[in-house]
């Protein structure tokens, strides 16, 4: 077994420019180190651009914007948009990353690395959507509300299908965020139409922590919240309501009453899953690191270890992780960048291995050993 000290480059990489990738990339910028911020799409902002407001009531465009103002400012941070990794190599304190981006192709040479890639939604192929504009996606939703969309705003019924794409045998995990989203919409319409009918069908609300309360507010304000099973999910199919409009019949059994009931849904809500981003596996291969069962980032530790990778010198944080709000978010790309630091901070690092020699009086140069390395 031999040691070997390792020159630490100064700089960090981060892959991924939503809130998690551009908060860690200005905590670690703030230190006086050099970040290089790899972003695949045009803009900074990552899955939060479709997102304007927390149950909470942060103002998330304005924070966004905010963010990415500190970010191109700020004379230590690189942004690269439209971004590949074409290779990553090296180890501990000695990364070399190949990207192309709108700056060509770079070759960034850096001490650290950051995953923070977030995660994409699921598009639904359940309940008409697709099929029928009338149905739409809980994200789609807080556009049309934020928007000031009529059609949604102004309906006199809705119906919002929880748990679309996810807690079944191909995504056995929960997207913790949507029941929260399906609140917050919920509230947001019965503010702007407080004689809305709402109707939320779901397995299990999962408002958890302070959210509670806003669900407490929604059912107090009117929101109905239907259990459904999982062997018996609802079925949705165009149709005429009494007044003759055309609505979207929705038939689910309410277990509590032990009946099947119809409902008119003008706009039904799926509260579709989050997902892995389609780039996960490509970067966990070329940065060596491994994923749940689940397909997001695994860390090395649940508990000691929460924001690194089993491999040296990589962290993670953000959507790629798991589903996670916003303010869980900021807080592991702080969590994250503090452990890049502790790495950045020094000038060089220990790095054991065992390593091969050759005992010429024995060996018969038969190279088998070259093999086996
Ligand atoms: Fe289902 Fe709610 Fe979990 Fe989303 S957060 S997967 S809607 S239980």
């Amino acid at each position: 077994l031999q040691e070997f000290d390792l020159n630490v480059n100064k700089a960090a990489l981060i892959v991924g420019g939503g809130i998690a990738g551009m908060n860690c990339a200005l905590s670690i910028a703030n230190q006086g180190h050099t970040v290089h911020l790899v972003e695949k799409e045009k803009e900074l902002g990552g899955v939060a651009r479709k997102i304007h407001t927390t149950l909470e009531g942060l103002d998330v465009q304005a924070y966004l914007r905010d963010l990415a103002q500190k970010i191109y400012k700020h004379p230590l941070v690189h942004v690269y948009h439209d971004a590949t990794i074409t290779q990553a190599t090296g180890y501990v304190g000695n990364f070399v990353t190949t990207v192309k981006s709108d700056k060509g192709v770079s070759e960034i040479q850096h001490g650290a690395a950051v995953l923070a890639i977030g995660a994409d939604l699921y598009t639904p192929t359940e309940y008409l959507y697709g099929q029928d504009e009338r149905v739409l996606t809980h994200l789609e939703l807080e556009e049309k509300i934020t928007a000031g969309d009529e059609t949604v705003t102004g309906a006199q019924s809705m119906v919002m299908i929880q748990c679309v794409g996810c807690r079944n045998e191909e995504r056995n995990y929960c997207s913790r965020l949507c029941c929260s989203e399906s609140v917050k919409n919920a509230l947001l319409l019965k503010e702007k139409n407080p004689d809305m009918d709402i109707y939320v069908l779901f397995r299990d609300i999962r408002t958890y922590g302070f959210k509670e309360d806003s669900y407490r507010e929604a059912a107090s304000k009117g929101v109905r919240f239907i259990r459904y099973e999982p062997q018996d999910p609802p079925v949705v199919e165009p149709g005429k309501a009494e007044d003759g409009r055309a609505v979207l019949k929705v038939t689910a059994t309410d277990y509590i009453l032990n009946k099947k009931l119809e409902l008119d849904a003008d706009i039904i809500a799926l509260a579709a899953a989050v997902v892995p981003s389609a780039a996960t596996k490509e970067v966990a291969s070329q940065f060596k690191v491994t994923l749940s069962p689940d397909g997001f980032f695994k860390e090395a530790h649940v508990k000691l270890r929460p924001v690194e990778f089993a491999a040296d010198g990589v962290y993670l944080c953000g959507l790629a992780h798991y589903p996670k709000f916003i303010q869980e978010t900021i807080s592991q790309a702080y969590g994250a960048a503090g452990r890049a630091l502790t790495l950045l901070s020094n000038d060089i690092v220990v790095a054991s291995g065992s390593v091969c020699q050759v005992v010429e009086s024995k060996c018969m140069g038969c190279g088998a050993c070259v093999d086996a390395c």
